[in-house]
């Protein structure tokens, strides 16, 4: 295999001296929730008195305490300030073609008489779902601007990442959040509109629990775990993942999101659409399969039970494998977890599928995936073992096991 990078120290010992602080500071003893049996090792949860996770007790509130029909009002007249009648679009949706984005731009467009532009980061490589749900959001009447990154240094990113955070996904997070702004600044458009704060959905950091939005302070800190695109290349430098040279390329600039300064001088404002509207995801896959000719995959994507998430990226597995490895938790929790909150199943339920499903080995696309990222299978294992806890793993007969399930 021809190498695209010559490293200056060995992938297992880059790799242990991993720059994601999250995983140096997660709780020792392991706790489910008594609602939907997720675990306390979810980096920026927090388990009540009662055993009960921060998401559970938002999602609660929301059924009790949110008033969707005044949240609508809000809605309302939040998009007055920005409308347009001049031939100008006047909200731009980060849209991958997934389920949520389309939801959220097919209702902007329709419901609330806006004029949305969609901007779609590329995922790393399309999956023939994916590239097939993107044409038939656009056919259904959505302009989309398309961005693909420089391949060789977002192959470069994802493999400095991979080794260095655990998450490749880093490098296609980064422009996901980050692409939507400069394209908003660059067309005079004032709203970005995402779908919904992930945080508080799934169960990390709930101070944004309540707001419509977040403030552009703490975006780095929040889903990039404080891990700034500058500090990582210039790790990558010293440890010959890409050359100085590369780390000036105007490419990355795409990765980070414009200054707190440039967003208000351009005053620009992001919200989150499902803040003031109900979010099931049940309900969002069958209005996308109804008005944007969304597709559902043939079959269960690896690592969970469901058909209808995160379905773009052949790569999309390895970022759950990973978080699986790291925290225990993997994609089936997080879609059961979920999926209890909203009560179409029971926890008793969540833990059978979790049991059946989380930490399946994304085998369909490996190969594809060491390719992707330059790595061979015993450097791959290196960087996946790097990543495992004491806490959370034991060596049974040679084979790694959980040491805590939920049950
Ligand atoms: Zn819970």
């Amino acid at each position: 295999m021809k190498r695209f990078c010559e490293l200056k120290i060995p992938i297992k010992e880059s790799a242990l001296n991993s720059l994601d602080w999250r995983v140096k500071v997660l709780p020792k003893e392991i706790k489910f929730c008594a609602r939907c049996a997720i675990s306390n090792q979810r980096p920026g949860i927090v388990f009540d008195e009662n055993n009960v996770c921060a998401p559970c007790n938002f999602a609660e509130k929301k059924k009790k305490l949110i008033d969707w029909a005044s949240r609508k009002k809000e809605f309302e007249k939040m998009l007055e300030g920005y409308r347009r009648n001049d031939g100008n679009f006047d909200v731009i949706v980060p849209s991958s073609g997934g389920k949520d984005s389309a939801v959220v731009a097919h209702r902007l467009k329709h419901e609330y008489g806006m004029h949305p532009l969609c901007v779609t980061w590329a995922p790393m490589i399309y999956t023939d779902i994916g590239w097939q749900n993107l044409q038939n959001f656009i056919a259904s009447g959505f302009p989309t601007v398309l961005m693909f990154p420089d391949r060789i240094l977002h192959r470069k990113l994802s493999k400095l990442a991979f080794v260095k955070i655990g998450a490749h996904f880093y490098a296609f997070g980064r422009g996901q959040m980050a692409a939507p702004f400069h394209v908003a600044i660059e067309k005079g458009i004032k709203l970005v509109m995402y779908a919904q704060n992930g945080e508080s959905e799934y169960g990390g950091i709930t101070k944004y629990d309540n707001q419509c939005g977040v403030s552009w302070a703490d975006w780095e800190r929040f889903y990039h775990a404080g891990l700034t695109l500058d500090n990582t290349l210039k790790v990558g430098v010293q440890e010959g993942f890409l050359t100085e040279e590369e780390m000036k390329d105007p490419c990355f600039k795409l990765y980070t999101i414009p200054s707190a300064k440039i967003l208000s001088e351009n005053d620009i404002a992001m919200h989150w659409f499902f803040y003031y509207h109900k979010d099931v995801p049940q309900e969002n896959y069958y209005y996308v399969s109804q008005h944007t000719g969304f597709q559902a995959n043939p079959e269960r994507s690896e690592g969970t039970y469901t058909k209808f998430a995160s379905l773009d990226d052949r790569t999309d597995g390895f970022h759950y494998y990973l978080g699986f490895i790291k925290y225990g938790i993997g994609r089936a929790t997080s879609d059961a977890a979920h999926e209890v909150r909203d009560g179409f199943i029971s926890r008793e339920e969540a833990v059978a599928l979790i049991r059946k499903y989380d930490g399946e080995f994304p085998k369909k696309y490996y190969k594809e995936f060491l390719e992707y990222v330059d790595l061979t299978d015993e450097e791959f294992r290196d960087v996946v073992d790097a990543y495992r806890q004491e806490h959370i793993w034991k060596k049974e007969n040679g084979e790694w096991k959980l040491r805590h399930q939920a049950s």
